[in-house]
């Protein structure tokens, strides 16, 4: 490139290498057709435009060629001495076939330069030639400048104008070709005929040009490299340099001489060279060439960018430059596989010009001549993006991997066939099994399986269930790397792409085994002990713990008040029996560490840890672990506790089964002492009931007779000395008379009362129309006296103590007369059968009672009005309460103030 333009610049043309130079005569600026190479003014080297052309056309980059590899070497020269005349110079060129031929000193320094067109420009004496040629022998003399000895013969003349590699042809003033070299034919293609003797515009593509020509022959006499396309014989076009010179013969235009260079290829190359280099130029990748030292010769924009630089500012700069330190040596190693290889391809970090870090792609491919490595070409990608997908891809690669690894459960992949993919560490580790190993082969011949043909079966038909879309489950029987048997809740599931395809299938399976075998034991003790309660719980619970867990002792053990430092057992069992209760103090005991921080476990060497302890050495124990019982609000109530003559080896699964058996067991002995509370309460309540009701009846039974006396004597106090005695005296001795009787009715009432609880339970079945026939028969006073109207529905036959219902009735429509309004009261007895038993109301129209007293009233000795208003002692509703309660039956009353009441019970239905 650097030849080509410093061919191009001509004259004023600066070298672009110093050792690299053009000759050319002193103000010419027409572009040179060679480069020639010096090395101390000697001619060593040179490149010329066919060379250009040629490499080219080979395809070579001319970007990158260096002269030096590309020139001729050695140059053929002239010394000055020998150039005697034109036609030795032409000789020498002839003979060489060269075209530029430079002129040395004898100490072969350059002189100057000779060249094949300048010598056919030589102009007139070419001219001479061809008058020879055109006009014979006998023209010569018209040459008047150059002297025909000059030329060794005509025949010589002719023959180098009619053998010149040069095109030449002449014209005449009317246009018509008059002749026409060899050469000049076969550049077109045409026979001498078709061409000599035809106007010259046929063969011109373009009128305008031969005007051209024409008008600056006129003028200047002479034109130089004029372009022109000239058409071939076989309808190619040709682009030509034509140089024209016209000859004038007394002031008259006679004819043109024309030389005409081919400059088609030339051309052709220019433009490919032009578009090669546009093309590089703007390629969007990076791309450079660096010479064998590692210096960029060339870099294209996208290749500059990437680093930050001007393309041109790039050029002579070490490589280096452009590479992060820390990936110098991966680049170096490459740049040598690329001289071994040819091409290598690496990634590493660049660095840009403002310091920053990019990731970079490069694809060096090595340039060279023969066996001389020129540089490299470097094609650069920036792939810093890509770069950071990747790290994020790798990051997130990771992190889905060390979840998926640190699972506990097995996860793996299936292609959709059944073929293991992949799998967590987890699927691994659990029976030993290489993950190459596995890769590619069906699930079911993974070594899984492999100790059971029928899992084998039943994985494969799961396999073809999940690929139809449907998952699959089941629990599987395993035995571990070592040797442990195992249980797996296995899960088989189909993943699905948009289209509802399955893309994957998803094996997982979850080690069930503890869970298995707390469930197992947990359902074992839960049937061993559901159905009992206190000591027969403790006794079975213990019992089934032992079994369970595996141990060979268990004991429930409660506190004992008021210190709680000692405690007894409940229920203890050891080596297939009961163990009778016994007591111990907890002091430097496992039950004391056990009740004082809630939970304790010794898994091994127990002795060890208790050496005072006779029991644990008496029974050979070797582990223990307890779990302190609370109550329902947190105080604790005492412990269970398990022992083992080996050490433990499930501790978490037996934790976790101590843990819920303590509740349950607390519980328990919390229930039974409520129990027992309740029992004592009970049995104190009975105890002071009877109590009261003894002394109730006791009281009124013996008040009875003093009162009977003093009635007596006061009614006889009346008869006899009424009247006799003062006014005031009469009315002391009503009152007293008054009260005795009142007290009369209050002891009787009370005495009834006090007997419902005495009576026995003498029931039997009852007529209720003939109790309530009773009661109105008892109640007539009333009846009449208040012009009641009682009436009954048909009244059923029940079963109960007759005196008591009568005494109900009698109560009850007693009452529903007495809280009478204004009206004459109304009073409805009926009954009802209503689940199971017989529901009686006896409704009447009286005063009605007040919601807040509607329990109250069944209170012995409640009332809700004086004595004056209402007579009674409040102990009526209380004995028809106590009755009804005997009967097993309920009492209540519904009512509204000026309403009315009602008052409903129960009583069961007679037997018949
Ligand atoms: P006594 O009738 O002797 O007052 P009771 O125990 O029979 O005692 O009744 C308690 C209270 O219940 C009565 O004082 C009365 O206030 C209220 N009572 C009872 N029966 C009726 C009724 N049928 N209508 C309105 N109030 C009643």
């Amino acid at each position: 490139m650097a030849a080509i333009s410093l061919m191009a610049r001509g004259a004023t043309g600066r070298p672009a290498r110093s050792h690299l130079d053009a000759t050319h005569p002193p103000g010419d600026r027409h572009a040179y057709s060679y480069a020639l190479v010096l090395a101390a003014a000697r001619p060593i080297g040179i490149l010329t435009q066919r060379d250009m052309i040629g490499l080219v056309a080979a395809g070579h980059d001319l970007a990158t060629v260096k002269v030096i590899d590309v020139m001729t070497a050695p140059v053929i020269t002239l010394e000055q001495a020998a150039m005697t005349d034109v036609l030795t110079v032409w000789s020498v060129i002839q003979q060489h076939g060269i075209r530029h031929l430079p002129i040395v000193d004898e100490c072969g320094l350059l002189v100057g330069m000779v060249t094949a067109d300048e010598l056919l420009q030589g102009g007139d004496l070419l001219e001479l030639s061809v008058a020879v040629q055109l006009e014979g022998a006998a023209s010569k003399h018209q040459s008047d400048r150059y002297d025909d000895t000059a030329f060794q013969s005509q025949q010589d003349l002719s023959d180098f104008v009619e053998n010149a590699i040069v095109c030449l042809h002449w014209v005449a003033a009317d246009g018509t070709i008059i002749w026409a070299n060899q050469a000049e034919l076969d550049l077109l293609g045409y026979e001498r005929e078709e061409y000599i003797g035809h106007s010259i515009v046929e063969f011109h593509t373009d009128r305008a040009v031969i005007d051209d020509i024409l008008d600056r022959l006129l003028h200047d006499r002479s034109v130089r490299d004029c372009e022109a396309d000239l058409r071939c014989k076989d309808g190619s076009i040709r682009h030509v340099l034509i140089d024209s010179k016209a000859s004038w013969h007394n002031g008259k235009f006679l004819r043109t001489r024309c030389f005409t260079r081919d400059i088609t290829e030339r051309k052709r190359a220019e433009e490919d060279l032009r578009r090669f280099n546009a093309a590089l130029s703007h390629a969007m990748e990076g791309i450079a060439f660096l010479d064998a030292q590692g210096h960029y010769v060339w870099v294209n924009q996208a290749y500059a960018d990437g680093i930050g630089y001007s393309p041109a500012a790039m050029v002579g700069m070490d490589w280096q430059r452009t590479v992060h330190p820390d990936d110098l040596h991966t680049v170096e190693l490459a740049y040598g596989q690329m001289l071994d290889r040819g091409k290598v391809e690496v990634a590493a970090r660049g660095m840009r010009h403002d310091g920053s870090i990019f990731y970079k792609q490069l694809v060096m491919v090595k340039a060279d001549r023969g066996q001389q490595q020129t540089g490299h070409y470097c094609f650069m990608k920036d792939i810093t993006a890509a770069k950071q997908t990747e790290a994020d891809l790798i990051q997130s690669e990771q992190k889905f991997r060390a979840i998926f690894d640190s699972m506990l459960q097995f996860i793996g992949l299936l292609t959709p066939d059944g073929h293991f993919i992949d799998g967590n560490q987890a699927v691994f580790d659990a029976v030993a099994i290489d993950r190459a190993a596995i890769i590619g082969k069906p699930f079911w011949e993974t070594p899984w399986w492999a100790h059971s043909p029928q899992l084998q079966a039943r994985v494969k038909a799961a396999v073809a269930t999940a690929a139809a879309g449907e998952s699959v489950q089941f629990e599987s029987e395993h035995f571990w790397a070592d040797g442990t048997p195992a249980v797996v809740d296995f899960s088989l599931k189909p993943l699905f792409d948009d289209s509802g395809k399955v893309t994957m299938l998803l094996p997982e399976g979850r080690d069930i085994t503890d869970r298995k075998r707390k469930e197992d034991i947990l359902r074992n003790i839960a049937l061993g002990v559901s159905a009992k309660t206190g000591e027969a719980f403790f006794e079975a619970l213990v019992e089934y713990l032992t079994k369970a867990l595996r141990v060979e002792y268990a004991f429930i053990s409660e506190l004992l008040p008021p210190t709680h430092d000692r405690v007894r057992t409940l229920a203890g069992y050891g080596h297939g029996t009961t163990i009778d209760r016994f007591e111990y103090a907890l002091l430097n005991t496992p039950c004391q560490c056990t009740i004082n921080c809630h939970f304790c476990v010794c898994a091994e060497r127990l002795q060890q840890q208790f050496p005072d302890h006779a029991l644990l050495k008496e029974i050979g124990a070797q582990s223990y672990m307890g779990v302190i019982l609370r109550n329902s609000a947190g105080e604790p109530l005492g412990l269970i506790c398990v022992l083992s003559c080996q050490d433990f080896s499930e501790t978490q699964l037996m934790k976790e089964i101590l843990n819920i058996f303590a509740a349950r067991a607390a519980a328990e002995i919390e229930r039974q002492r409520s129990e027992m509370e309740l029992q004592f309460q009970k049995q104190d309540l009975a105890r002071s009931n009877d109590e009261l009701q003894q002394f109730a009846y006791v009281a009124s039974h013996d008040l009875q007779e003093p009162l009977r006396m003093i009635t007596s004597y006061l009614e006889l106090l009346e008869r006899r000395y009424k009247g006799q005695l003062d006014a005031k005296a009469d009315t002391f001795i009503a009152y007293a008379v008054d009260g005795a009787s009142r007290m009369q009715i209050l002891i009787n009432d009370l005495l009834n009362y006090s007997r419902v609880g005495r009576q026995d339970r003498d029931f039997e079945d009852v007529d209720c129309e003939q109790i309530f026939e009773r009661a109105l028969t008892n109640l007539h006073v009333a009846i009449a006296t208040n012009k009641a109207i009682v009436s009954h529905t048909p009244l059923p036959r029940v079963h109960g103590n007759s005196s008591q219902i009568t005494q109900l009735f009698q109560n009850l429509i007693g009452n529903a007369i007495k809280f009478r309004t204004q009206e004459p009261p109304q009073v409805e007895v009926s009954a009802k059968f209503t689940a199971g038993n017989w529901l009686f109301s006896v409704r009447d129209n009286g005063i009605g009672i007040e919601n807040e007293y509607l329990e109250r009233i069944f209170i012995i000795f409640q009332r809700l009005h004086g004595k004056t208003e209402y007579p009674g002692t409040g102990i009526g509703l209380a004995v028809c309460r106590k009755i009804i309660e005997r009967h097993g039956g309920n009492l209540w009353v519904e009512s509204q103030p000026d309403r009315g009441s009602t008052f409903y019970f129960t009583l069961s239905p007679s037997s018949r």
